[in-house]
């Protein structure tokens, strides 16, 4: 995919010149989402309607309204789907590219992208614009669209720590609204979108405020580590750190099927918490503030044994306990989602905590 990044002051005029390009709509039936999803299953959309340009697909939803009475699913890169069947509905894929600096201050620069722009190519292009934030989140797969409606996290940085607010197409009434962070009820890897606007919304574009001071986030062990003692730290150097830990650690979704973590890390009040550690010593928490404890689901499956573990075409990473494989290549949705039931079964017999995947399986 083309990378179209359009440097322009202001944002409405960047609109009206894109509106001016070639349009390219695709409006196809009995589409193969294989190369729309990382976990590469090989399924059938009944419909696929991908726009390059929001105004054209805004003009084209207003006139075709009906077509979310039916079922439709928004999607990105598909980095956190898990098709168990062929979806029978439309698809709708934003493919618009657009960006630009809408505002700054003398501390921050305030950032418009496009909901189908690549994540890691936008926090690459705001580490060159001088905007800071994001660099923790770099290679996390997936489109600034999804990002908010995810709330991505990684490194000790989440999306919610920087989002001003989100444009969105609102399918109750039709229209372009505007939502600032305070509204967007984020939360651990959820948002409004996944809640009250779930299936009402189609985010068009998130506007990220961002440091031009270089304040470098090295509050996790793994980037603490990779420098040496003393070394002087700049966004760009936190960048790489994270590309290569993430490199390291975790499987190419582009050479091996996979959506990344398929488990959220489970959080439990401290009176299951305090049971439970009696119990499990070595357990592997984090304290949250509010008197909960995050606990690792990684750790606990690696407990069981399940490293490696394979189940029909589908497996779990052997160094990544927490992810879950398309290993034969031609895994379908229901053997990688019968996995996830043994791999939930046993850490519920050892431990008693419920995991609840992180992946949408559909
Ligand atoms: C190897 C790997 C590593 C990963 N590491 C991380 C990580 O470190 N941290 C993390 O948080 N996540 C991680 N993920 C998960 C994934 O990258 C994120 O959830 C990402 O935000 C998904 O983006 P996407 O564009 O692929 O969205 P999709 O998977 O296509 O969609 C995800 C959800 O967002 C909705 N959606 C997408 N676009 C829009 C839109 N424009 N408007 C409204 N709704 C929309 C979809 O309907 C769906 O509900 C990883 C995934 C992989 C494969």
């Amino acid at each position: 995919m083309t990378k179209m990044f359009i440097q322009k002051q202001n944002y409405s005029k960047l609109y009206v010149s894109l509106h001016k390009t070639v349009i390219k709509m695709k409006d196809i039936r009995n589409y193969c989402l294989k190369e729309h999803n990382t976990f590469k299953i090989d399924v059938l959309a009944d419909r696929f309607i991908s726009f390059d340009d929001s105004s054209e697909f805004i003009q084209f939803a207003q006139g075709n309204n009906a077509l979310f009475n039916n079922k439709f699913l928004i999607t990105g890169e598909g980095s956190n789907l898990l098709f168990t069947k062929d979806f029978n509905g439309t698809i709708i894929h934003p493919e618009t590219k657009a960006i630009g600096v809408v505002r700054e201050s003398s501390d921050y620069i305030y950032i418009k992208a496009e909901a189908g722009i690549n994540w890691d190519d936008f926090v690459a292009d705001t580490i060159s614009r001088g905007g800071f934030g994001l660099e923790n989140l770099s290679l996390i797969p997936g489109t600034v669209g999804a990002s908010v409606v995810q709330n991505i996290g990684a490194y000790g940085a989440e999306a919610a720590d920087f989002v001003d607010s989100v444009d969105y197409f609102c399918l109750s009434d039709f229209k372009v609204k505007t939502i600032s962070k305070n509204d967007c009820d984020f939360a651990y890897r959820n948002s409004i979108f996944k809640n009250e606007l779930k299936g009402k919304a189609i985010v068009l574009s998130v506007v990220y405020r961002l440091s031009k001071n270089a304040v470098c986030n090295t509050s996790y062990a793994d980037i603490q580590n990779y420098f040496k003692a003393g070394e002087e730290l700049n966004p760009s150097k936190i960048r790489k750190a994270v590309i290569d830990i993430r490199e390291n650690k975790l499987p190419d979704h582009k050479k091996i099927g996979n959506a990344g973590s398929f488990f959220k890390n489970p959080i439990i009040e401290k009176q299951q918490f305090v049971e439970l550690i009696k119990k499990c010593p070595d357990l592997r928490y984090y304290e949250l503030p509010d008197d909960r404890y995050k606990l690792a689901a990684g750790w606990m499956i690696d407990q069981c044994n399940l490293k490696g573990y394979e189940h029909k075409g589908a497996a779990i990473h052997e160094n990544q306990a927490l992810v879950l494989i398309n290993k034969s290549g031609k895994t379908t949705g229901d053997e990688v989602s019968e996995l996830a039931e043994i791999v939930h079964a046993k850490v519920f017999q050892k431990y008693g905590v419920e995991l609840e995947p992180e992946v949408i399986i559909l």
